[in-house]
């Protein structure tokens, strides 16, 4: 448990700096754990990479926790194998890739990777490619698009992706979660250890997860087309604070929560880098209270969670569609001044062949 070791005492001292830790421990962590020298260096920017996020808890690792690969701990053989660096040497594992990786991994080069084993035991090499811009063309319009519980996304040229549908689905979800809970406590309370309920509740947890994701990727290719190819831009509220803004009541914040928004946004974010369209993230303050007519800006010009009525030139809109008018509007002003925060890299996935001098190794190296 290297991870735990140092994260112990770049915590007692204080210390989220990699190149001080490596000053300090370098030399421990080679004998010590008798690690190789490029594990050692990628184990300090681990800890010193989550540590840094919060300063005030001392951050743990579990033994299986995501093990980093760079270029100098790795090498592709081939397309089906991989040599991996571990602590007994190196070791040849074969993997698998499907077809849709397989085209991406062809066509990029990989960067850093993260091994990881699942709780089923399966291991994945989860791998980052450098994906080329798109051919960049200056937009000259931009698409709005407001993010919201309703409406999940709701585009400046009026198409709206209800969330009727899949509200009601994670409403079904939930209900289903409280009744296994319940059935789980009962047994609990007969002296039974629930493992079949608390199977299912895993089970349940990760098909909404599918499903979210497959939504969320329905969405984001539908925004990304309407932009694609047209010289327009994709404008979001640059949404980074959102869980400490105040725009959603108490039972929409769980919504939104539970939602995963940020994986909307991440979608259509390299979605449109793939496509080359061009991302910019607008102020997102007043963008629901404005008039996207006059420009005026007043609590109660949002009437309701779907009307919106100008108390100043009349204007009645649907409240989302106005939203994604004024963020369109927003980007046309910004657009010089605020790049996307859009990702260079694009995570495939590669099922590793699971050997026991890999599960060996996984054991004893963390
Ligand atoms: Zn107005």
């Amino acid at each position: 448990m290297r991870r735990n070791w140092l994260a112990a005492r770049a915590f007692a001292q204080q210390c989220t700096n990699k190149l001080t830790l490596q000053r300090l421990y370098y030399h421990e962590l080679r004998t010590h754990f008798a690690l190789p020298s490029q594990m050692v260096v990628r184990c300090l920017a681990r800890v010193a990479g989550t540590y840094r996020r919060d300063k005030t808890i001392c951050p743990t690792f579990r033994p299986d926790a995501a093990m980093p690969y760079d270029q100098r701990l790795m090498r592709f053989a081939g397309l089906d194998h991989v040599s991996l660096t571990t602590q007994q040497g190196r070791v040849l594992v074969a993997f698998l890739i499907g077809p849709y990786h397989r085209q991406r991994f062809d066509d990029y080069e990989p960067r850093q990777c993260h091994l990881v084993v699942r709780a089923d035991g399966q291991w994945y090499l989860l791998v980052v490619v450098q994906v080329p811009d798109g051919t960049p063309m200056p937009p000259t319009d931009f698409l709005g698009v407001d993010l919201g519980v309703v409406n999940l996304a709701t585009a400046s040229d009026g198409t709206p992706h209800s969330g009727e549908q899949i509200e009601a689905c994670r409403a079904r979800y939930l209900q289903y979660r409280r009744r296994l809970q319940r059935a789980a406590t009962v047994a609990q309370m007969d002296g039974k250890r629930p493992k079949n309920i608390r199977r299912a509740l895993k089970r349940t947890a990760k098909r909404e997860a599918g499903f979210r994701r497959d939504t969320n990727h329905c969405i984001s290719k539908t925004l990304v087309a309407a932009a694609t190819g047209n010289e327009t831009g994709i404008a979001l509220e640059d949404l980074t604070h959102i869980r400490t803004r105040t725009r959603f009541r108490k039972p929409q914040r769980a919504r939104m929560a539970g939602w995963a928004f940020t994986q909307l946004r991440d979608f259509v974010e390299y979605k449109a880098r793939l496509a080359g369209v061009r991302v910019v993230l607008v102020d997102p303050r007043y963008t629901s209270q404005e008039c996207s007519a006059c420009g005026h800006i007043a609590k109660a010009n949002r009437q309701s969670q779907a009307r919106f009525s100008c108390q100043h030139c009349g204007y009645t809109a649907n409240a989302d569609f106005n939203a994604a008018v004024n963020i369109r509007s927003r980007a046309h002003v910004n657009a010089p001044l605020v790049a996307g925060r859009v990702p260079q890299q694009l995570w495939l996935l590669a099922g590793v062949g699971a050997s026991d001098k890999l599960r060996h190794f996984s054991a004893s190296s963390h």
